[in-house]
């Protein structure tokens, strides 16, 4: 039983690294703040290192302040050794960044992807989960330690963000009856959803707008994307947080298929989004390009230039479509 195992490594470590991973959501974030409530004991040292800078809009959430972004290698290599190092809601190593250098001993790796590479020498991967919250919470009963409302009101962030505020695919029957145990313990559900929700800048908006007038609809609604220019982004300047813009062309009538391209400073690679309804799935379409995630919603980045990699991704989503 994996969970037996990781909560015996967790139990006898000293020094437990948390992290997540890159560009954090609120899942990845949420999921990672929840352990380091459970696992503070007198006696332990937990950090939670991440592998870039965090979006403030978290900052509501309990103990948000000790969250530190390991950037490089040499960030990573100043950091004190561990035991053990958790890893929550990642795919692949990759996902991990410069954490990965950080020295530790065992490594468990945590998640909810149908793409997760299993790279952990423990593996809590269960992709009917709803969010990676909910393999922690499962954690969290081996480990003995009781649902409190600081931990519940982490796990509640898990849930509203990759359920899209319980609007996803993945959200079942199992997924209400987990969150009423949550609001059980007493937590603000409305609040945090304003938290998640309504904290945009005026920059943020102007992103909106930007993503609003490039919104591409090909020959028919079932296919529908932005593409972002690096020089389009520089010119209202890059929010700390992406969002959900792929939800713009998500919401027309009739899309099956929605994406996001987002050219790199350098021009040098796309950063893509992908989100599709039953039953047609663009995992598999972000795995091709060398990314994954869900089979719904999946991600990748495309290191060619931008009009190159736009061809290829929406010639793939188009073959999806067929
Ligand atoms: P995003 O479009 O960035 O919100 O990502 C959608 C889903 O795909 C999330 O569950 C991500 O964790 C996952 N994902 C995004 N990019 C990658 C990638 N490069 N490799 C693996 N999984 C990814
Ligand atoms: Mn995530
Ligand atoms: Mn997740």
């Amino acid at each position: 039983m994996s969970y037996d195992a990781a909560a015996v490594a967790l139990g006898d470590a000293a020094s437990i690294v948390i992290t997540t991973h890159i560009n954090p959501d609120g899942d990845g974030i949420g999921s990672g703040l929840a352990l380091l409530l459970a696992l503070a004991k007198p006696g332990k040292r937990v950090r939670f290192l991440c592998p870039s800078t965090v979006a403030s809009l978290y900052g509501f959430l309990p103990r948000f302040a000790e969250l530190r972004p390991i950037l490089d290698e040499a960030q990573a290599a100043a950091e004190d050794p561990c035991d053990v190092m958790i890893s929550c809601d990642a795919g692949d190593l990759q996902r991990l960044g410069a954490v990965t250098k950080v020295r530790h001993g065992r490594l468990i790796n945590l998640d909810h992807h149908v793409t997760n590479t299993r790279f952990g020498h423990i593996n809590l991967v269960d992709e009917a989960a709803e969010s990676s919250g909910v393999v922690v919470e499962k954690l969290l009963r081996r480990l003995g330690v009781p649902l409190d409302r600081a931990i519940a009101e982490c796990l509640y962030t898990t849930i509203v963000f990759d359920t899209g505020r319980f609007m996803h695919s993945n959200t079942t029957a199992h997924t209400f009856r987990w969150t009423a145990e949550l609001l059980e313990t007493g937590i603000d559900a409305s609040e945090i959803n304003r938290r998640l929700t309504y904290t945009k800048s005026p920059k943020d908006l102007a992103i909106v707008k930007l993503a609003l007038e490039h919104l591409a609809i090909d020959d028919d609604p079932r296919l529908a994307g932005i593409v972002l220019t690096a020089a389009a982004i520089a010119a209202v300047g890059e929010p700390e947080d992406w969002g959900d813009l792929v939800e713009i062309p998500r919401s027309l009538a009739g899309n099956r298929v929605a994406y996001l391209m987002r050219e790199a400073k350098d021009g040098k690679s796309v950063r893509v989004s992908l989100r599709s309804n039953p039953p047609i799935e663009v995992g598999a379409v972000a795995q091709a390009f060398g990314g994954g995630g869900h089979a719904y919603a999946a991600g990748c980045t495309v290191v060619k230039p931008l009009a190159e990699a736009v061809a290829e991704v929406r010639a793939r989503l188009r073959k999806q479509l067929a």
